[in-house]
């Protein structure tokens, strides 16, 4: 069985719902891959002034904006009904319980109304499936080709990557995942399509919580990853050294077949059970211990060009520890590809480093446009493709019958289907991990 729109059949479409922190968002994708609309309403305003998400404010908000970016999203995509799509995914989990019941009751409201089958994601598996999206704009007819690895050739890196994106299995799995948001930082191997393992995890903080808790600390702004960022572009990150958690001093040569890469750092994972688990919270401390050591010396340690300075030497350790680490896992799982996702791929430093480390290997390597790192629905709609292509038949779907397919006709869902879909109902990637 495979995803692949085959015969000229019409495309898939997914309606998507994500509600899970603070985006209210909404797109539509056809076949897994082509966004037809995507709508994010940002509740980042509404959150700057409390430094960090408030969850019941959150969930308010979901209520009032869901309703437009829903209708939006369906306008954008030219759909005049709900009914003239294929089936409704929704995030149920992690994420605020509150705001997660927004959009799943809303998704719940819609599949019941409308008959069509509702697919329920793993907003991690979102957030891997943003790298199979197609951003170029290519139309679906062209699906057929592109699936086969046939698709477009030349044009830019991103491009060839996403044609490449498209080839068989064998070209494509083991990947390597690095999944580095806001509630998570997780090494992921991924052996297939919805087949996981996880590799290593934070213990504490995740790299996304500890930009926006250092940027806090140093008066920076909110979220604190473009904050850091933008501050570290004229910081020197060499003037303050931190410690690099999880880490040990080793030497480049140690780590084959990346002797030759510039940009492998100094420092290489810890030997043993912590060797792909993160650590971010004494990194924090540090920060803080060093502005406090500062003041005592009578230094100002937000003065625009410290703050700087520690927002550099900050970022330079996560993307550090976080390369570092993904670097190492994938030599020892001999991956065919490294996919990062989740909002901190957003971050200059991490892709830049990460592009010339896999390219100076030969190892391909994929992060997602800019406006598909941080949370958004069409990476919802892609996950909830794959899953109903590919992991149904292992893991029934109470809501899509048990062996539907994308090119399947669903069977009929019943009104107790819909009800069993909660936010705590058993998230598809953690079912399918194994450690
Ligand atoms: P979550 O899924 O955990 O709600 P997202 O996937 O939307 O979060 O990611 C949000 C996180 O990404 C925030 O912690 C934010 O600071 C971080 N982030 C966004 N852009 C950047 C960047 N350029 N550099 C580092 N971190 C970033
Ligand atoms: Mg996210």
């Amino acid at each position: 069985m495979s995803p692949k729109n085959a015969g000229g059949s019409p495309a898939y479409r997914i309606l998507a719902i994500e509600t899970s922190c603070d985006e209210t968002a909404a797109a539509v994708v056809a076949d897994g891959r082509h966004i037809l609309s995507n709508r994010v309403a940002s509740q980042i305003e509404l959150h700057r002034r409390f430094g960090g998400v408030y969850p019941e404010v959150a969930s308010r908000q979901h209520v009032l904006a869901i309703q437009t970016v829903v209708e939006d999203a369906l306008a954008d995509a030219s759909v005049a009904h709900v009914r003239e799509l294929d089936a409704i995914a929704v995030t149920n989990g992690p994420g605020l319980a509150g705001s997660l019941l927004v959009g799943v009751n809303l998704a719940k409201g819609l599949a019941f109304a409308s008959g069509l089958p509702l697919i329920p994601v793993n907003h991690l598996e979102g957030h891997i499936y943003s790298n199979w999206l197609c951003t170029d704009g290519s139309p679906v007819a062209d699906l057929q080709a592109s699936e086969d690895g046939n698709g477009p050739a030349g044009g830019s890196a991103s491009d060839s990557a996403r044609t490449q994106r498209s080839g068989s299995a064998s070209d494509q799995f083991p990947a390597l995942i690095l999944i580095v948001s806001g509630g998570h930082t997780e090494l992921v191997l991924m052996e297939g399509h919805c087949r996981y393992r996880l590799l290593g995890a934070t213990l504490d903080d995740a790299a996304g919580e500890a930009f926006d808790k250092v940027a806090r600390l140093l008066e920076l702004g909110y979220p604190g990853g473009p904050a850091i960022q933008a501050a570290a572009e004229s910081g020197d990150g060499g003037r303050f050294q931190l410690p690099r958690p999880l880490m040990r001093p080793g030497r480049r040569t140690e780590l084959q077949p990346h002797a030759q890469a510039p940009t492998l750092p100094t420092v290489l994972p810890v030997r043993g059970e912590h060797r792909f688990n993160f650590s971010f919270s004494g990194l924090k401390t540090a920060v803080l211990n060093l502005m406090r050591q500062l003041e005592r010396e009578g230094a100002e340690a937000r003065q625009t060009q410290t703050a700087s300075d520690i927002a550099a030497a900050f970022q330079m350790v996560v993307v550090d520890v976080l390369l570092g680490k993904t670097a190492d896992a994938a030599a020892e799982f001999g991956v065919k590809q490294v996919c990062i996702c989740g909002g901190v791929s957003a971050n200059g430093l991490l892709r830049q480093a990460a592009e010339q480390h896999f390219a100076k290997l030969g190892l391909p390597l994929h992060c997602p446009p800019l406006f598909l790192c941080t949370d958004n629905a069409a990476m919802i709609g892609a996950a909830a493709y794959y899953r109903q292509s590919y992991a149904v038949a292992r893991q029934p779907s109470p809501m899509g019958g048990p062996h539907s397919t994308p090119h399947d006709k669903p069977s009929e869902p019943s009104a107790r289907d819909f009800l069993a879909l909660d936010v705590y109902a058993s998230l598809p990637l953690v079912d399918s991990i194994q450690r």
